[in-house]
């Protein structure tokens, strides 16, 4: 089994204080996973832990057992909030990628912007937040990355938008290899469309595997329903 991610006792502490703290999972290649977790618990730190943007304080991370640095180009990355480039249009920021990148696959991401509606020659600024997540999303896709990571991509979208979001989000994992872990604080958002879990507590991950699995363990450790 080719694992995507593997974490070993990773640890980034600001200060005294431990953000993520001694994180041990491993998420298997091509699965959608959840890293669910209240506010605070350390997602954001985590997902900027495995792109590389920030060094562990303790142990250690591989990516398709490299380091991350070694592998940014098979890892797409949508931060919370992504400050997309607000004056330029989708088509523009399209055509820009392709400059950037020579995995770049632009007519995929023209093709999926053109089959949810969205105007390509409107500055991306004045698109819905919905409009623009989807803009964002194809984005990270157009790098046809290896593993694509989401930092709490639905938390700000109305309900029919974080439904389409996570629509485009499974059916482009359907049509491809991509790993995909995304964060949320709220479970009840992904699990329809996740089939790894880990969730994270002050600092540290309370539960990693894959759901039904913890759904089984769960139902063991309840035992019966009182009265059946
Ligand atoms: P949220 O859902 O609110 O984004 P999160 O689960 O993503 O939260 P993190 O943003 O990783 O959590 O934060 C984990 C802890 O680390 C929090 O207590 C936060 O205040 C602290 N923290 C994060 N970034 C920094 C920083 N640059 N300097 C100091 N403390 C930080």
């Amino acid at each position: 089994m080719e694992l995507a991610v593997e974490t070993r006792g990773l640890g980034k502490r600001y200060g005294r204080t431990w953000a993520v703290q001694d994180c041990t999972l491993e998420l298997p290649a091509g699965r959608i996973a959840a890293l669910v977790g209240p506010n605070g618990a350390g997602k954001t730190t985590l997902l900027h832990l495995l792109v590389g943007l920030l060094r562990p304080d303790a142990g250690e991370v591989r990516v398709f057992g490299r380091d991350p640095r070694a592998v940014l180009a098979d890892v797409g990355f949508v931060a919370q909030d992504t400050p997309l480039y607000r004056d330029f249009t989708a088509a523009e920021l399209v055509t820009m990628g392709g400059k950037l990148n020579r995995r770049w696959d632009a007519p995929l991401a023209r093709d999926r912007l053109a089959r949810l509606g969205i105007p390509p020659d409107k500055p991306v600024g004045k698109l819905s937040g919905g409009q623009r997540a989807q803009v964002a999303l194809a984005m990270a896709l157009a790098k046809r990355p290896r593993l694509l990571l989401l930092d709490e991509p639905i938390a700000s979208l109305d309900p029919l938008a974080r439904r389409e979001f996570m629509q485009t989000l499974m059916g482009a994992v359907a049509e491809s290899e991509t790993t995909v872990l995304l964060s949320s604080h709220l479970l009840a958002d992904l699990e329809r469309a996740c089939d790894h879990l880990v969730v994270l507590q002050q600092s540290r991950v309370q539960l990693t595997g894959g759901v039904d699995e913890l759904l089984d363990t769960h139902r063991t450790l309840a035992g019966p329903r009182a009265g059946s």
